[in-house]
């Protein structure tokens, strides 16, 4: 008798947190949970009217990352600005984290200095601990980080608060960290094709680059949310691009979604990235993942105060479950919208969708913050 194997590529990322979900699920639940598998952060009561978030995210070489181009100072950053920015998107602040860290044998002790230096240059710019970890030898560095925050019980987000006639908003801009890992990707095959003649050329293209190397938790909007006296329905952090992510906030909100494309804020260095590879910017914009901005959505009583926030822009509203998600273009009108952000275990799945779309080959390293 022959057992079946499913290989894990036939369910993709969510799918198989699903999955994993499902298998858990006879597992007694404590009073003390309030949020367990599904959203950014997972959320427990600390206290009176004190909650807990608690987040895990991992960078693994030749998934996430490539060590020829990332400084070991911007990784250690990075490893702990994706954790961080979960917890953002709970609307809460980071206290504590930690780390596990598997250290290939090719790497030097000063390596890992610039990495600490970086992890510990996050934890100051966040106000918050390093307090433990775990180091052990791997085959790839490899980089996992726990971190615990805190929020009062009024002030958490949630992804499943969205309301029909909500405003979905947006930090910052988008599509750029996407760009940034275009120029470092063609970086690398020049690299690999001119060997010694390799000259780097970078210089016009240090905004996207940063975007990509050394992204920073928005933790200031949720600070600037709570003194203007705003507190998102719903929230989530873009990590797989904001199509991705407005489908979670649907899914858990049990709402649809327009999403008005020219809305949607990009900076001109993602333009012309955009424009050098002759690739349509919208799908940069929907589809590019890692920017680490948030995406929330307000209550229309709050409108007129996100439309005051610099910084912030509204880039569409909450409509019925049964109208999907949606974008709206001028030039196509209104059009159903794909998630089609990065997802794991597809090997052909790269930030695309309607119209033309960036490609990430499938035998590109796919640099997305999500597990594998
Ligand atoms: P994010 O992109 O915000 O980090 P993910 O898509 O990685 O979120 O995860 C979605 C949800 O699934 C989160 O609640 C996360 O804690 C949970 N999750 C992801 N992977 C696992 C796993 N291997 N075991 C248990 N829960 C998981
Ligand atoms: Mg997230």
């Amino acid at each position: 008798m022959s057992e079946q194997f499913t290989p894990v590529s036939t369910l993709g990322e969510f799918g198989v947190i699903d999955r994993l979900a499902e298998r858990l699920s006879d597992i007694p639940r404590s009073d003390g949970l309030i949020e367990g598998i599904g959203d950014d952060a997972a959320v427990y009561r600390a206290g009176n009217d004190m909650l807990h978030v608690m987040t895990t995210d991992a960078l693994i070489e030749g998934v996430h990352f490539d060590r020829t181009f990332i400084p070991m100072q911007f990784l250690g950053y990075k490893a702990i600005s994706v954790n961080v920015s979960d917890v953002a998107a709970m609307n809460a602040k980071p206290l504590y984290a930690t780390v596990s860290l598997g250290i290939p044998r090719n790497m030097s002790v000063e390596m890992i200095d610039a990495l600490y230096d970086g992890m510990s240059s996050a934890c100051k710019q966040y106000g918050m601990e390093l307090v433990g970890g775990d180091t052990t030898t791997a085959h790839a560095l490899y980089l996992s980080i726990t971190v615990v925050g805190e929020v009062f019980e009024h002030h958490v987000t949630f992804r499943r608060g969205a309301n029909v006639g909500d405003y979905i908003c947006l930090s910052g801009d988008v599509g750029g960290s996407f760009a940034g890992l275009k120029i470092l990707l063609d970086q690398r095959q020049a690299l690999q094709d001119l060997g010694d003649a390799y000259e780097p050329d970078l210089d016009a293209h240090q905004y996207v680059i940063g975007r990509q190397l050394r992204p920073t938790a928005r933790l200031d909007v949720v600070d600037m949310l709570s003194i203007i006296g705003v507190k998102p329905t719903s929230m989530i952090d873009v990590s797989d691009g904001v199509a991705s992510e407005i489908h979670h906030i649907c899914k858990r909100s049990e709402v649809g979604a327009t999403i008005r494309v020219p809305e949607i804020p990009f900076h001109a260095e993602t333009q012309a990235v955009a424009d050098q590879n002759m690739d349509e910017i919208d799908a940069y914009a929907l589809f590019g993942g890692e920017d680490y901005e948030l995406l929330f959505t307000v209550d229309p009583s709050d409108l007129d105060k996100m439309r005051e926030l610099e910084g912030v822009a509204v880039i569409g509203t909450i409509e019925d479950q049964a109208k999907g998600v949606r974008a709206l273009t001028p030039e196509t009108g209104l059009m159903p919208l794909s998630p089609a952000g990065y997802q794991h275990f597809d090997p052909e799945e790269g930030p695309t969708g309607p119209g033309i779309g960036p490609d990430l080959g499938p035998e590109e390293i796919n640099f997305s913050s999500d597990d594998i």
